[in-house]
């Protein structure tokens, strides 16, 4: 136990509990009624209905307790229920529910841009917009992005995911689900390799001369003076969990600065405490240009926000940018709140402590299922903080394994875990428990994966 754990208190019992049938009776209702009015094109990982979330579990209407791996995809950090988060959103919705900030502006807008200003790494002068998902900050920050520098190009990398818009499909690498049929895609989007030290054909390429590969391309392809912005998630995480060699985005980050390319880390999923740092770029002393966030930024409610260079941010003409619901107030108290219990309860720490925990399991999962050859199907653990992943595949090889890895996930929801999987290939299993998830509920959630990897492998 840390001392921070121990700080923590919840309102539902922490503890795994599945009864009788999955999904149980009220689930499968609930999904009849569903199947008649949602169109199909929505699809749900799990097939039950949430009634109760608190810490580390999610309850369902048949009274099913499930440990959270997943945080509703990164989002639930402090928990879906923190109570700073709970009050603060009372406290506000009591008073007004919308103004909107471009009519009647409010201080919470102004306080939640202190705040992100005062925690985005850099110490220069920032400026934020808010809005309400990341797939509008991104679209925002190449935005400004391509105003400031007067130039179109935008560089996207292989495995990239930046949302379901038009603009943001297109920066997006993987075609099924987000992009087949869903065409035409927004103009002026290059597509660069991935520093993906798995999968590299050479392994020993350093993460510099990954960067030397992407730059010699840039500028043989597009030309370095054509590029607006070059976007990437410090940590990919649709595609995989991918944390690119060391080195990798400080040369990309010098190259950019040395053209007047504007450097956009898209921290939306790895932001807030999530990596064991505020944001990822801190690990590798990264200062992007501007940063775009959502996800962890306000304990469940939608908000999302860009946070960049001053000079950048304020070339833009007043109605420039902007947004009916960007900003909502409640939305506003609960960042603010959700950011408290962030420093409050040390998430940063915490989230580190999970990587340390998690990863001896999963190291000692790995050898424990090595054959004579030292290979198995865990074919690489990799990750920081609490966004850890491991990468399935046909032990003695690297091929992909998505066949596995979905019996895996299947497997661990009829025992009462909800864990995701992600990647390009279909193969990745990625954990991403809320940063309050007590250490005993973590372990016992690593046991059943590990049941279930050894039970179908
Ligand atoms: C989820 C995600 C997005 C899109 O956010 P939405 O709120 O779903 O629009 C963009 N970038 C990254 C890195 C993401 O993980």
């Amino acid at each position: 136990m840390t001392a921070t754990a121990a700080e923590l208190s919840y309102r539902l019992e922490q503890k795994r509990a599945i009864h009788g049938v999955f999904p149980g009776p009220k689930s499968e209702a609930l999904t009849q009624r569903r199947k008649a009015v949602v169109a199909a094109g929505v699809a749900s990982s799990v097939p039950v209905y949430v009634e109760d979330a608190d810490g580390g579990i999610v309850r369902d209407v048949d009274g099913n307790s499930f440990i959270d791996l997943g945080a509703g995809i990164a989002v639930t950090s402090v928990g879906a229920s923190d109570p700073a988060v709970v009050a603060a959103v009372q406290e506000s919705v009591s008073h007004f529910t919308h103004t909107c900030f471009m009519v009647t502006p409010y201080e919470g807008y102004v306080a939640v841009a202190e705040q992100l200003n005062r925690l985005t790494p850099g110490d220069h002068e920032k400026r934020t917009v808010l809005f309400n998902s990341g797939a509008e900050a991104v679209e925002n920050a190449v935005k400004v992005a391509r105003l400031a520098t007067g130039r179109d190009a935008v560089v996207a990398f292989d495995h990239a995911y930046h949302g379901r818009t038009n603009l943001t499909m297109a920066l997006t690498a993987k075609a099924m689900p987000y992009k087949t049929n869903f065409g035409p895609f927004a103009p002026e989007v290059y597509r660069m390799p991935m520093s993906y030290p798995y999968r590299e054909e050479n392994p020993e390429i350093t993460g510099a001369e990954a960067a030397k590969r992407v730059i010699t391309m840039i500028e043989k392809q597009i030309g370095g003076d054509q590029v607006a912005a070059i976007i990437i998630e410090p940590i990919q995480g649709e595609g995989g969990f991918i944390v690119p060699a060391d080195g990798f985005l400080p040369a990309l980050a010098a190259w950019a600065k040395d053209k007047g390319v504007v450097l956009i880390a898209d921290e939306v999923q790895s932001g807030f405490c999530r990596t064991g740092e505020w944001f990822a770029v801190n690990h590798e002393g990264v200062v992007p240009d501007i940063i775009t966030m959502a996800k962890g930024i306000a304990g469940g409610l939608p908000l999302s926000a860009i946070t960049g260079r001053a000079d950048l941010l304020d070339a833009v003409h007043p109605g420039g940018l902007g947004g009916t619901y960007g900003g909502n107030p409640v939305a506003c108290a609960a960042a603010l709140a959700a950011i408290g219990t962030m420093e409050e309860h040390n998430l940063n720490g915490r989230a580190r402590h999970i990587e340390e925990l998690a990863v001896g399991h999963l190291r000692d999962l790995q050898s424990e299922l090595a054959g004579p050859d030292g290979s198995s199907v865990i074919g690489d653990i990799r990750g920081r903080g609490a966004m850890l992943a491991i990468e399935l595949v046909h032990a003695g090889s690297k091929e992909p394994n998505p066949e596995l890895t979905k019996a895996v996930a299947g497997a661990c929801l009829k025992e009462g875990v909800i864990i995701l999987t992600c990647g390009t290939y279909g193969n990745v299993i990625r954990l991403l428990p809320p940063l309050v998830i007590s250490d005993e509920l973590l372990v016992d959630g690593l046991q059943v994966l590990a049941s279930a990897i050894k039970a179908h492998a």
